[in-house]
């Protein structure tokens, strides 16, 4: 009896894994084929200061896939990363922002605001990445130092010294750096002094355990937002989704939020809608 239930279980543990070896290659084999499909779409999310301003955007991609429907990123990014999908998505994803930045820039209400574009670890260290970069500044003409890359923690450290290498010759271009999801990795805190960011983004765990009464990840914040001001880094946090959250990350030294407390990462269209509306309230109120 044991051996046949064993027998079974094994059986079971290969049907399950064969299944997901499916659904990866089914997936895999659909996103090969969504930038030539127009799957893909770009969210902006806004970013706000306390006063009032809106000084940036972050594009957020967005696949919808008929087969599989809506994918989250979170999912289907990493994916990209492993197969090399990402190297053909990155670009278009990086071209699709400097079109819209270039678009935003020529209206006086936008011209200020900032776009954000995440760039995972295969795309940057592509070989002409650089000169991608500098293609699209020179294809869109928008003033460079209106992109902001983001780049992650593990990302950095997978090869400290190139990456900042290469982020040097990029911040020649006149394009700035954020160092995103900061705080979650392995490394020390006080490392992020020695690479050339503009931009520090509180990643969302601790604006979330900050409200939740854990006191001691709320030292961490404290340390990022002590640490940015002294290398005058600008600060982002993201994820705020209540005024709570907002005021505790204020009281810290945090003046510059995005989150669902003010706008959902949403189609060019409604983002910049939203954004008129907003800055409109702001000069009336
Ligand atoms: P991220 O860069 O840290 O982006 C922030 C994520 O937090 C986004 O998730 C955003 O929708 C979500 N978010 C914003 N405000 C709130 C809030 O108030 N509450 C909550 N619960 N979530 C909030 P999203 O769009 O699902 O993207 C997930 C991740 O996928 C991104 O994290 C980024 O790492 C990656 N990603 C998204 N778009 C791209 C892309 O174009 N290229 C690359 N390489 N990665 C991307
Ligand atoms: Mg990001
Ligand atoms: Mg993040
Ligand atoms: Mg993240």
């Amino acid at each position: 009896h044991a051996k046949a239930a064993g027998g079974n279980c094994q059986v079971m543990f290969e049907d399950e894994m064969y299944q997901q070896i499916q659904q990866r290659f089914a997936m895999e084999n659909a996103l090969a084929k969504a930038v030539a499909l127009n799957q893909l779409s770009l969210h902006y999310q806004p970013q706000l200061t306390d006063t009032g301003r809106v000084v940036g955007v972050e594009a957020l991609l967005r696949w919808h896939c008929p087969e599989l429907g809506m994918v989250s990123p979170a999912e289907f990014i990493p994916l990209a990363e492993e197969t090399g999908l990402i190297e053909d998505i990155g670009f278009w994803v990086l071209h699709q922002a400097c079109q819209q930045l270039q678009q935003w820039q020529a209206d006086p209400l936008l011209a200020a605001v900032t776009m954000s574009v995440n760039i995972s670890a295969r795309q940057f260290y592509l070989p002409e990445f650089v000169s991608i970069v500098q293609q699209c500044i020179e294809q869109y003409q928008f003033a460079p130092q209106h992109l902001m890359l983001e780049l992650t923690e593990s990302l950095i450290l997978a090869d400290l010294e190139d990456a900042v290498a290469r982020m040097q010759q990029i911040k020649q271009l006149g394009v700035k750096f954020s160092m995103d999801d900061f705080g979650t990795g392995y490394s020390s805190l006080s490392y992020l002094s020695r690479l050339p960011f503009d931009e520090v983004k509180i990643d969302q765990y601790f604006v979330r355990s900050g409200s939740s009464g854990q006191p001691r990840d709320w030292v961490i914040v404290d340390a990022i937002v002590g640490i940015a001001n002294t290398y005058g880094m600008k600060l982002v946090a993201e994820g705020v989704e209540t005024a709570a959250q907002q005021a505790l990350l204020r009281q810290s030294g945090c003046r510059c939020y995005q989150g669902y407390l003010y706008a959902k990462p949403a189609p060019a269209a409604d983002t910049e809608h939203w954004i008129r509306q907003y800055l409109q309230q702001q000069t009336t109120s």
